[in-house]
């Protein structure tokens, strides 16, 4: 396996393995980018197949996390970490304690916060270890309503706000009426999601792997039940990722008979071209790092008090960001993707040349 000529490497700052020899605890902390503060993000716990898949994920997660919070304007840098393990099987309080140690000796370069596989119980016991803990603290939320930690219900907010965007730039129209949106998983994000759409007078068809899930946004929220093989190709007007990565691919994107693909989860296109793909199917792509921030601009106000309507309002610029980059998009003739990406690396140089004084 090789590290620096990894195809994910792209230029981060620090890769480090921990091991702790009571617990076996295997995990890895990548930091991508510290030019605009710490690196804030999630600990992933999944059973890899193997330390290279680990390897990938992280690095992957980790540079993702420096785009999103250079687009959201946050004064956080990009990483993540990954604890090699099934959270079913292998979780401990000893294992997550063995990985607060962990993440304490880079000192505050890393600050992890919840992700697949943890929770915010987890994050409170890695923080028995060390300070570098986010997402945990009860406070009253963005919506005005008693928060846990969970960073779902703002991520929902801002990738509804981000279909708002989209809906109006590709079709013209402020309301959401009638809006026909297929969404591929209705777990923490996909489930509120759905639910401020069909507030919003939307037509809902899910799919979910998990029948419970299925059930749930079917009897409380009036949503279609839809197939596995069915739900990425309805004739609607969005398409809402919000379950895993890599679904746009070149299998995918020419049988898709939506106009706008807007949802939460992470890594939907499964290479870089993807982007282009869509775009030049007139299919509009809100990236998944643009429209999914909301979590992260919520947690980033966790440590400074902040008026609720204050956070909500960072939340709903995502809309803006959005409209930016769906705007220049159609000025510069290219894909969306491509140009978030421009967009947050201006901002990351603006912080580096800050920085340099
Ligand atoms: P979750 O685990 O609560 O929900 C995911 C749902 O997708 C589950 O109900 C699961 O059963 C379902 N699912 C899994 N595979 C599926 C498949 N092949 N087809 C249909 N459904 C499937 O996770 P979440 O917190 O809701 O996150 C959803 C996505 O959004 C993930 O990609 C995550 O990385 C991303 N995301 C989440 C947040 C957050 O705040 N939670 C923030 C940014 C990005």
């Amino acid at each position: 396996m090789t590290v620096f000529a990894h195809p994910e490497f792209d230029r981060h700052e620090h890769l480090s393995f921990g091991h702790d020899r009571e617990t076996g605890l295997r995990a890895i902390i990548a930091i991508h980018n510290t030019d605009r503060g710490p690196a804030l993000g999630g600990c992933r716990m999944f059973p890899y197949s193997t330390e290279e898949a680990a390897v990938r994920d992280v690095l992957r997660l980790s540079r993702g996390m420096t785009y999103k919070s250079a687009l959201a304007n946050l004064d956080l840098g990009g990483g993540k970490s990954v604890i090699i393990g099934s959270p079913q099987q292998h979780k401990t309080e000893a294992l997550l304690e063995a990985m607060g140690r962990f993440v304490d000796q880079l000192g505050g370069l890393y600050v992890a916060a919840e992700d697949s596989g943890t929770s915010v119980s987890d994050l409170r016991v890695m923080r028995r270890r060390t300070e570098h803990v986010a997402g945990i603290t009860q406070r009253i939320g963005f919506d005005g309503e008693p928060y846990d930690g969970d960073p779902s219900p703002a991520t929902a907010y801002g990738t509804f706000v981000g279909v708002q965007a989209a809906v109006r730039y590709q079709l013209g129209r402020d309301d959401l009426e009638g809006l026909q949106v297929a969404i591929q998983g209705v777990g923490n994000v996909g489930y509120r999601l759905a639910r401020h759409l069909r507030d919003a007078g939307a037509r809902l068809w899910v799919h979910d792997v998990r029948d419970i899930q299925m059930e749930r946004a079917v009897d409380e929220l009036g949503a279609i039940p839809a197939s596995a093989e069915e739900i990425l190709y309805l004739p609607v007007d969005v398409l809402a990722p919000c379950a895993l990565g890599a679904v746009l691919d070149d299998a995918s994107i020419p049988r898709l008979r939506t106009r706008i693909v807007a949802g939460a989860a992470n890594n939907q296109l499964a290479r870089p071209r993807h982007d282009r793909m869509l775009w030049r199917r007139g299919i509009l792509y809100a990236p998944d790092f643009a429209i999914n921030a909301g979590g992260i601009i919520d947690i980033s106000y966790e440590r400074k008090p902040t008026e609720p309507a204050v956070v909500r309002r960072h939340i709903e610029r995502i809309g803006d960001t959005l409209t930016e980059l769906f705007d220049r998009s159609a000025k510069e003739r290219l894909p969306t993707g491509l140009i978030a990406e421009r967009l947050a690396e201006d901002r990351l140089k603006e912080a580096a040349t800050a920085a340099r004084g």
